[in-house]
């Protein structure tokens, strides 16, 4: 890698932009090539299947199996959310759906619920194992080039927390453009960072840029960056959600980050926050609430669902 001093520029092959963040010997770019901010330097893709392949349920979030199931009363509220913006979009013959990094299956179990048939794909043996449990048909591995062919055709790829974690997320969309069928959607959930929300909540709580977490986290969008590099590969944006702003949290005070503790207590504050919604039969407003947060650029999460021309 060079280093250019000057405008603090830094460039690594075809990789080249402004530094926005270091850690962890990774310094955080926001790439003229790529349209998103991501780390240099990048993992190979082999080296990162490796190290995810075994471990990352088991060692990494050994408590995350646990607490997706005790979540799923809430979690449903936005399942149903997306897979009712696909009915909208697509005619009633048309429910085949990949979910790829599947997890535990939950999305998968509510969708087949709904009519879809649904498929998954995910390289945690365990999560894949639980999915299957479900009742759900689960592809064990990576999806990749070579494991992408032999997937099928689909209606709808979903992208649940996936971008932000590998080394090249144009070409993974680009696979997944190629399983789409024409008029088919994609859609597409990752953090919303480097947003007002996370500055004004780290200046507020005085902490650092917390959500900067390489090499876990190696690309950080937001819903313009996200929003292109679909367009990029032939998709175009049809819609935008988002979560609840966990970094409100952090401006009224409650300074959650690294107290597990008080993340969990926040995290139960969201969730009956958005169960409220549903208790008074407000489902719509709760939808419209999240859907003008995401125009503003705002909210934990950004969720782009995009249709293949
Ligand atoms: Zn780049």
């Amino acid at each position: 890698m060079s280093h250019a001093a000057a405008n603090d520029s830094l460039q690594d092959g075809k990789h080249k932009g402004r530094r926005v963040a270091a850690r962890s010997g990774h310094d955080i770019i926001e790439c003229a090539h790529c349209g998103f901010k991501h780390a240099l330097p990048l993992p190979r893709a082999e080296d990162m299947e490796r190290a995810y392949r075994e471990d990352y349920y088991a060692s990494e979030k050994p408590t995350f199996l646990a607490r997706a199931g005790e979540d799923q009363d809430w979690a449903l509220l936005a399942q149903t959310d997306r897979l009712e913006i696909f009915e909208s979009l697509l005619p009633p013959d048309r429910r085949r759906l990949l979910d790829i990094g599947c997890g535990p299956g939950f999305f998968l179990e509510t969708a087949m619920r709904r009519g879809w048939l649904a498929h998954g794909i995910e390289p945690s043996r365990q999560a894949a194992a639980h999915a299957r449990g479900l009742g759900a048909e689960v592809t064990e591995g990576f999806f990749n080039d070579a494991s992408a062919p032999a997937l099928g055709r689909f209606d709808v790829i979903h992208l649940n927390n996936v971008l932000e974690h590998i080394p090249d997320p144009a070409h993974l969309i680009g696979l997944a453009h190629g399983l789409a069928e024409p008029g088919g959607i994609i859609c597409v959930n990752v953090p919303n960072d480097f947003s007002p929300l996370q500055i004004a909540g780290m200046t507020a709580a005085g902490t650092n840029d917390w959500w900067v977490a390489p090499p876990h986290h190696l690309n950080y969008f937001d819903f313009a960056s996200l929003s292109n590099l679909l367009k990029k590969s032939g998709f175009t944006p049809a819609a935008r959600t988002t979560s609840f702003p966990m970094e409100a949290f952090l401006m009224m005070g409650e300074n959650y980050v690294g107290d597990d503790v008080l993340g969990r207590a926040c995290h139960n504050k969201r969730k009956k926050f958005d169960l409220a919604f549903e208790a008074a039969g407000l489902k719509e407003t709760r939808r419209a609430f999240y859907r003008a947060l995401a125009e503003a650029g705002l909210g934990r999460e950004a969720v782009v669902i995009a249709a293949k021309a």
